[in-house]
């Protein structure tokens, strides 16, 4: 895969998506979660964290898009791929979706440090 060819306006270059979890636990009815169901299935941060780490370390990305419904419904799988993140030093800057009463100053002050390519 040749990511100089994939790019997001809001990111930059060497764009890829990932997805850490699929489901959502919310009622939002004007939501498409229908699609994917109630249930939110996760990877484990070692599984999502290989993946980030084989887009960066073999595919040169630089910028990725976690496309899960709400990222930080599965805020175990968020704080551990973080550490997974910092521990190998992996640069790389990241987005994601999420709901504002999901997050808290802790967690977002981690994401940020994970995040900051
Ligand atoms: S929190 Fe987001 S993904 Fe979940 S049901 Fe509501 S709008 Fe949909």
């Amino acid at each position: 895969m040749d990511l100089r060819r994939y790019q997001y306006e809001i990111l930059g270059n060497r764009f890829l998506v990932l997805e850490g979890s699929r489901g959502c636990p919310y009622p939002c009815t004007y939501c498409t979660r229908v699609i994917q169901g109630k249930k939110l299935r996760p990877k484990t941060p070692e599984q999502l964290g290989r993946e980030v780490e084989a887009a960066v370390r073999q595919f040169a990305a630089r910028n990725i898009y976690f496309i899960d419904l709400e990222f930080t419904a599965a805020a175990e799988l968020v704080r551990g791929l973080c550490e997974y993140l910092l521990a190998r030093a992996i640069s790389v800057r990241w987005c994601c979706q999420t709901r504002v009463d999901q997050v808290d100053e802790p967690l977002l002050a981690l994401m940020r440090r994970a995040a900051a390519g």
